[in-house]
């Protein structure tokens, strides 16, 4: 599989958040969001086996592994990694956009899927059927631009029911929306959902790889 990078760090989303965490970030994204902060993932990658991305993983002190992107599903071995590290004890986490069918992914693995807005340019890329596949124990992300963002990701959260079937995260968009301005129109909605700021990026503001 082509791995863009490997590293540890502290887990900057989902109900995970701030725990010491392995990552495997995986090479190429189908999608092209507008505020995306991984680009040096489309491309770049070294193939490496399921067996050297596991043995990595043991250099680190976690039993929390990440497999993200780029989009991980992408890659038809992922489920084969998601299923070797399961098999070794590891709690496994698995980011996704959305777009790609969650069907099939190892059932030990916690899904974390975006459903990607339209201050994203790629809500229309998102395949609705994942939403009926996830888990109770799976986990669902919007990142929101702006006000007009929120009020369609409340739309859905409603229609769907979804903040009564799963952990959901509303997160701003770094630099583009203000958390105290999510935060505001949360509290006055009193929506049973997460504001999700992603950790790292306050830990290490400067720092785009191996956080
Ligand atoms: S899905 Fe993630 S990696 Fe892909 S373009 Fe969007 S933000 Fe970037």
């Amino acid at each position: 599989m082509k791995v863009n990078e490997i590293f540890f760090s502290i887990q900057g989303e989902s109900s995970y958040a701030g725990f010491p965490c392995g990552f495997v970030r995986l090479a190429g994204c189908n999608l092209r969001c507008s505020y995306c902060d991984t680009t040096y993932a489309y491309e770049q990658g070294e193939e490496m086996t399921i067996g050297n991305v596991a043995e990595a993983l043991t250099r680190f002190p976690a039993n929390l592994v990440e497999i993200t992107g780029g989009e991980p599903l992408l890659q038809p071995e992922t489920g084969l990694l998601a299923a070797t590290l399961a098999d070794s004890g590891r709690t496994v986490l698995i980011e996704t956009n959305g777009a790609l069918s969650i069907e099939g992914v190892d059932a030990r693995a916690t899904v974390i899927m975006d459903i990607k807005c339209p201050g994203s340019g790629m809500s229309e890329r998102m395949l609705w059927d994942n939403v009926a596949l996830l888990k109770p124990r799976d986990e669902i992300k919007f990142v929101l631009t702006d006000r007009a963002d929120y009020e369609w990701a409340l739309g859905i959260i409603k229609r769907r029911r979804l903040d009564e079937k799963h952990v959901v995260h509303l997160a701003p968009a770094f630099g583009i929306l203000k958390p105290s301005s999510l935060a505001a129109w949360m509290l006055e909605d009193k929506m049973n959902v997460r504001l999700q700021l992603q950790l790292h990026k306050y830990i290490w503001p400067r720092v785009q790889r191996g956080v």
